[in-house]
């Protein structure tokens, strides 16, 4: 958002929306829950550049360090060449290209799965491949932690929505006896966005199959970060190919932008042809797609840097425990939680000025009273980065109460 230094004398509109603008952001900024943006100066890294200062960067989802690699800049660069910026309409018009569909292969040998759909963001997968599978009629159940994408998935999809309480899997069990439904689909993060715990896979697998339920999975935080090749929880837990939907981004671990969705023939072709935001948005630049095979190739290949990722991990939860908070080694994500949002603004402040960038997470991303410094850790972070944070942590005062 860009803020004119003349507004003042701009002409207002009608006044109308603004004086609700207003209102509402008064009622945000009294619960401390007014948000603001901070543009970086650099290129995204475990050191980045913000208001003229370099800060270690703790709050990105790039995990490997691929977002400025110069792997993917060349196999980006390369397709800008060749195809513009650009790609002038939805693929179904004529905004599909080679480098689409080569990322599509790409990705279904890396997902061994019978076929790969591409969307233009997350977001856009999940609030897409929801209404496209179930309606009125049907029940979708929800874990109570999932992002916000599916919660808005499941909202648009006018099916019968049974929110089920965080990774309970016999609440969820009682839940899909009790709802006459004509489809079910169960649906949740692998790992959970703001909390980097993993959902009873193996558990709600079994689950549906004894139910006939359908199961869908979002692997964003998982894709790159879990897995003997990189391919999420699925893989980590052989379970691959019971799941029927496999969501996974192209903006965090695969250092880009775009997500897609592994599955089978009839599902991906369903989707194409019905969910909304594949049909009625301009594709993805052909440059983001060249990068994300790139990028695949890396993560699927170069298990030492999966591996670094994980050394780092491991460090910063021993290191989080030995200052007495809970953490556990499940994922490159570890919460802090805080409680107020006025701590964890407080506290994102204390870690700004001593070198650490790293967001303060406030509802409604979070649940009311867990608001939270959210650490993300990359492989390109240094045993140095992580033992500055540690020590910034040491002294943050009164986290602990
Ligand atoms: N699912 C989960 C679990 C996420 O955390 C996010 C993004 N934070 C998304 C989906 C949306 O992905 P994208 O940023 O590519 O839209």
């Amino acid at each position: 958002m860009s803020l004119s230094p003349e507004s003042d004398s701009l002409p207002a509109g009608a006044g109308t929306a603004t004086a609700w603008a207003q209102e509402d952001l008064e009622t945000l900024a009294a619960r401390g829950l007014r948000r603001s943006l901070e543009p970086l100066e650099s290129a995204q890294g475990a050191l980045v550049r913000v208001g003229g200062e370099v800060l270690i960067n703790f709050s990105s989802n790039d995990y490997l360090g691929l977002a400025a690699s110069p792997t993917l800049r060349a196999a980006a660069a390369a397709a800008l060449e060749q195809y513009g910026v650009g790609t002038g309409a939805s693929r179904l018009v004529v905004g599909d290209t080679v480098a689409h569909r080569r990322l599509e292969a790409r990705l279904a040998a890396f997902e061994r799965s019978e076929a790969v759909l591409l969307f233009n963001t997350g977001f856009a997968a999940n609030t897409g491949i929801l209404p496209a599978l179930v309606g009125s009629g049907d029940a979708v159940f929800s874990d109570a932690l999932n992002h916000a994408s599916l919660v808005d998935g499941c909202r648009l999809s006018r099916a019968r929505v049974v929110v089920y309480p965080h990774a309970e899997v016999e609440a969820l069990a009682r839940a899909l006896e009790e709802t006459p439904a004509r489809r079910k689909l169960v649906v949740t993060d692998t790992v959970f966005s703001m909390d980097g715990d993993h959902a009873p896979l193996a558990e709600l697998v079994s689950l549906c199959r004894e139910r006939g339920a359908a199961l869908m999975v979002d692997e964003a935080h998982a894709t790159g970060v879990l897995g003997p090749r990189g391919a999420g929880l699925c893989e980590e837990l052989g379970l691959s190919e019971q799941v029927d939907l496999r969501m996974g981004t192209l903006s965090k671990a695969f250092g880009g932008m775009g997500a897609y969705v592994a599955t089978s023939r009839p599902v991906a072709e369903l989707l194409l042809n019905r969910a909304r935001p594949f049909i009625f948005s301009t594709s993805l630049p052909a440059a983001l797609c060249a990068a994300a095979e790139a990028a695949v190739d890396v993560v699927e290949g170069d298990e030492p840097l999966r591996e670094r990722l994980w050394r780092n991990i491991r460090r910063f939860s021993a290191g989080l425990r030995a200052l007495g908070f809970p953490a556990e080694a499940r994922s490159a994500i570890f919460p802090v939680i805080l409680g107020e949002p006025a701590r964890a603004l407080d506290a994102a402040r204390h870690c700004r000025e001593r070198g650490l960038l790293v967001k303060a997470i406030r509802p409604p991303t979070v649940p009311e009273g867990t608001s939270r410094l959210r650490f993300c850790l990359s492989a390109a972070h240094t045993e140095g980065h992580i033992d500055a944070a540690l020590e910034v942590l040491r002294g943050l005062r009164g986290v602990r109460g």
